[in-house]
């Protein structure tokens, strides 16, 4: 497990549950709705009154925080469910809809989810924006915090872009991006001789047939 590297500034907040009791294999995306350097998020999730932090948070500047261990649960996404098995990312965002990101955050958003997906053993991002597949992790790996309550965060900006991550993160980690490989076809045939003379393909050919078995020769 561990933390990510790309970390730098690290403050940690009480607002989490040690460990967490579950593994991860799910990413939720938040918009902070202020456009914050990673020290100004580690003051807001500071004090305890405060009830909230998130693992990680994307400053405007792109440089990453930390304000809860990847072996904690965060209290980020109003559901203990998801926060358990969720790593939680805030992310510096404008005030007002669609709660825009920098360019510079939403690369280094990439980078960190690429790094916390390499880390632990999550092989590929899957993202249908569906809230009904909760908890199928098998289908759906990235959760927003608008199904968990009544918020717009991660807005629309970063909602509309959860494919385009997975996606992106996904070409980077080399995993397969097609579905289900189509089965293949297997033909199992029977043999009763190979022969280099085609006289004697015939013989056996004669022999097969009067058997009573359909038969022919093919090449090879
Ligand atoms: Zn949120």
């Amino acid at each position: 497990m561990g933390n990510s590297s790309l970390v730098a500034y690290t403050k940690i907040s009480p607002n989490k549950t040690s460990p967490r009791n579950h593994v991860i294999d799910t990413i939720t995306i938040h918009c902070v709705v202020g456009q914050v350097t990673a020290e100004t998020l580690g003051q807001i999730f500071a004090p305890a009154s405060r009830q909230a932090a998130s693992n990680y948070g994307v400053d405007r500047d792109g440089r990453i925080g930390m304000y809860v261990e990847e072996k904690d649960r965060s209290w980020c996404t109003s559901s203990s469910t998801n926060d358990n098995r969720a790593i939680t990312i805030e992310v510096a965002s404008d005030t007002t809809h669609p709660y825009t990101v920098t360019d510079k955050a939403y690369a280094a958003l990439v980078d960190l989810v690429t790094d916390i997906c390499k880390r632990n053993g999550i092989k590929k991002l899957m993202w249908q924006a569906d809230k009904s597949l909760i908890g199928q992790v098998n289908k759906q790996n990235m959760t927003v915090h608008r199904w968990f309550a009544n918020k717009a965060c991660p807005g629309d900006y970063l909602f509309e872009r959860y494919g385009a991550i997975a996606d992106e993160v996904n070409r980077r980690l080399g995993a397969v991006l097609d579905e289900t490989p189509a089965p293949i076809d297997i033909l199992y045939r029977v043999q009763v001789g190979a022969f280099s003379k085609k006289e004697n393909a015939e013989v056996m050919l004669a022999k097969v047939k009067t058997a009573g078995f359909p038969a022919f020769i093919t090449k090879a």
